[in-house]
């Protein structure tokens, strides 16, 4: 058993902490030695900090010890978590998976890390994601490409690569990552794990290094469906650090797993299934559905007309803002400074020349341009038009149904360099992800089969904004009918 700590889910472990069972640094231990095991291979780490982790599991231990009444602890005393790189991690440095912040150590932490230390967690370090989350792969991150445990051929899907890469691979109990379009969801169906978006506003981004502050969440990446929720109970609610965060009440998202969905209504949208998907995501969806009808939920049609316009509009909106937000890293403030430049104009151009990878580079050009006198009616503004529409489509859809079903993304895990080259086939794996960050709604994606080459499949279930119960109770439903939550990758036979 001690060996195999590692493998636990969150609430496993938490109830073996409890009975004294186990201990935090036992439980800590078998995590960083699985890390060494197997993180040569996959590569989900940008920075680890064990000494750190494991004075945090003494304290947690220490709790534990001193505590009778064990109903009043903190849900996530001991339990080893790890943090996607755009989260600010006292103590850890924040590259954001860029060379423009190599060795940037953060003056202040983000308040969900904040919060996940109150809740008890142990932080284990930080994973590797696309440079500033833009990606679908991490092939952009400035250090190294994250490998997708179920085939280290294949990419781990992106930008939270790192952080869903470590959650299967039992590198941590779970993990947190960021989503602007869908980079905790698809890289949580690329590596067979459960992976939320939360509704915007649910969850302080304050302390998060901003990508496109319209649209980015932090979400949870899990094991299964409970400690998803474990994990967002943990981080949600209003912070004041945070103007765009909600003062709505926090429930209990482990107490709506109640596993009944009779009479839930679920929509199924027509425009979700698309030519040039494969064709097994959509056969292991439509199955999921079926299972989730023969559970007692009632299947509806629906029409989400103007998704088609979700991509194209997300690629004006998302660089917009990347271009206005990316404008602080100047030489001057913090981060890298170009060493020969001697003008001040040298040291902007130059620090960013040499700091920034291809693809931010490619965002911030196509944002400031879309943003330019003359250009702006043309592309920002008619952008967001079209985003009310997506969003009045989700609000019409949510009159019928309670909870969306369709595939996460169209495609399992592709080979690490396929599409590397192509910016525009790599944008289009969240073609199905990207709409709910502009409606502002929530959705998860969990396990719901394999293709045939054994790489997971995930289901997206979308909800409207604070529907999270909902959503939760659904997934939880499902995953409580299925065992694709219990299979993990082989790491020894590759
Ligand atoms: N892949 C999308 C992009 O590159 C989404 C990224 C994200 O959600 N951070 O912008």
């Amino acid at each position: 058993m001690a060996n195999d700590l590692h493998t636990l889910t969150i609430h496993e472990a938490a109830d073996l902490l409890r009975s004294g069972a186990i201990s935090s640094v036992a439980l800590t231990e078998a995590v960083l030695e699985r890390i060494v095991a197997v993180d040569n291979d996959v590569k989900a780490y940008l920075a680890l900090t064990p000494e750190a982790a494991l004075a945090d599991a003494a304290a947690a231990d220490a709790t534990l010890a001193a505590t009778d009444d064990r109903a009043t602890l903190p849900a996530l005393l001991g339990i080893p978590l790890a943090i996607k790189d755009v989260l600010m991690v006292e103590g850890m440095p924040t590259t954001c998976g860029s060379r423009i912040l190599e060795n940037f150590m953060p003056p202040y932490e983000a308040t969900a890390v904040g919060k996940l230390r109150a809740a008890g967690a142990v932080i284990l370090g930080k994973t590797n994601t696309d440079e500033f989350a833009m990606g679908s792969s991490t092939e952009n991150s400035a250090y190294f490409t994250t490998h997708n445990p179920w085939d280290l051929t294949r990419v781990p899907g992106g930008s939270s690569g790192g952080s869903a890469a470590a959650v299967a691979s039992d590198q941590c109990l779970g993990a947190f990552g960021t989503d602007t379009g869908g980079s905790v969801r698809q890289p949580a169906s690329l590596c067979g794990v459960v992976g939320m978006k939360p509704t915007y506003g649910r969850v302080s981004r304050y302390g998060l290094v901003a990508f496109a502050s319209s649209l980015d969440q932090i979400g949870p990446l899990a094991k299964d469906v409970t400690d998803a929720a474990l994990l967002l109970n943990a981080v949600a609610g209003y912070d004041p650090r945070d103007s765009t965060s909600m003062n709505v009440s926090v429930p209990d998202y482990r107490a709506a797993l109640t596993g009944d969905v009779r009479g839930l209504r679920i929509g199924v949208p027509r425009e979700y299934f698309i030519d040039g998907m494969q064709p097994e995501v959509e056969q292991a969806v439509r199955t999921a559905i079926d299972a989730l009808a023969a559970l007692g939920a009632e299947v509806v049609e629906i029409s989400l007309p103007n998704t088609e316009h979700a991509l194209p509009v997300y690629y004006l909106v998302a660089p917009a803002e990347a271009s206005a937000n990316l404008a602080r890293y100047d030489g001057v403030r913090y981060g890298l400074r170009h060493p020969d430049a001697e003008t001040m104009w040298q040291g902007y151009t130059m620090t960013r020349g040499a700091g920034f990878g291809p693809e931010v580079k490619r965002r911030i050009m196509l944002g400031t341009y879309a943003l330019s006198a003359g250009y702006y009616d043309a592309y920002y503004l008619k952008a967001q038009q079209v985003r009310t529409l997506l969003k009045q489509d989700f609000e019409r859809a949510f009159e019928r149904v309670d909870v969306i079903a369709c595939p996460t993304s169209p495609t399992t895990a592709f080979r690490i360099g396929e599409k590397a080259d192509d910016p525009l086939s790599m944008y289009l794996a969240d073609v199905f992800t990207l709409s709910l960050n502009l409606a502002g709604n929530c959705g998860l994606s969990l396990p719901c089969g394999f293709d045939e080459a054994g790489l997971p499949i995930g289901l997206q279930l979308i909800g409207p904004a604070f529907g999270e119960e909902t959503v939760l109770r659904a997934a939880h439903a499902y995953e409580q009918a299925t065992d694709w939550h219990r299979q993990r990758p082989d790491l020894r036979a590759q």
